[in-house]
């Protein structure tokens, strides 16, 4: 029986790409270049691969949140100072927040039956200004945002740092949620917790990693979390 929860935030609960291309639109625009899907495109291709190689421990977070723009100015030719567009872009993610399909109705459910805690890699002012306008700060049993800790998903430290806060849960009855291999699944795996992996488009896994269980759908994970 299940019961402590770890639950991703970006891509899991909130449509965290919805929120990029609003944001990143908003910062071309401000900036005085057009939006267009190709640079939407191109941005979050960077992007991916910057927060990726963060995970891999080649750089640190600070130095992912300028770079991707570095590149991405410089892939689109671009003459624009990368610190002055984070600086925009952080201030527009802030602002609002678009669900992923099920989400509400997945925290409802759980909500009182497990202690729910929200494990998520990023940035304090971005998450909790996120949160708050989706009326969430007050949801969660803990927030553990990573840039608090110093550490971040999937590093081992990172859920030491959660389970103390958690007062040592029971890792037989703990589990992460999450849609990312790399982090949460990688990270729940070497934490010695059981791993529900959120895979909405069903993209095929081709990393030797397994998760204990995978879903496409939210509230598929429901029933699972009665019967392990
Ligand atoms: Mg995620």
């Amino acid at each position: 029986m299940i019961r402590d929860i770890l639950i991703d935030l970006d891509n899991t609960i909130f449509d965290f790409s919805a929120a990029e291309a609003v944001a990143l639109r908003h910062v071309l625009t401000d900036i005085g270049i057009e939006p267009t899907e190709e640079s939407i495109a191109t941005y979050s291709r960077i992007n991916k691969a910057q927060w990726e190689r963060m995970e891999r421990g080649e750089i640190v977070r600070e130095v992912v949140l300028i770079l991707r723009y570095e590149i991405f100015f410089r892939e689109m030719g671009i003459d624009k100072d990368p610190a002055a567009a984070e600086k925009l872009y952080e201030k527009y993610l802030s602002i609002g927040h678009y669900y992923m399909p099920h989400a509400e109705e997945f925290l409802a459910a759980v909500k009182g039956k497990y202690r729910i805690y929200l494990a998520t890699n990023g940035i304090k002012e971005i998450q909790n200004g996120r949160l708050k306008s989706a009326g969430l700060l007050d949801y969660f049993d803990g927030i553990f945002i990573s840039s608090d800790f110093g550490v971040h998903k999937p590093s081992v430290a990172y859920f030491d740092e959660c389970f103390a806060r958690m007062e040592n849960p029971d890792k037989e009855k703990t589990v992460i949620i999450g849609d990312s291999l790399s982090s949460d699944i990688l990270g729940g795996k070497n934490a010695g917790i059981k791993t529900i992996y959120y895979n909405p488009k069903a993209v095929p896994n081709q990393t030797d990693l397994k998760p204990d269980f995978e879903v496409s759908d939210l509230c598929d994970i429901l029933p699972i979390l009665e019967r392990i």
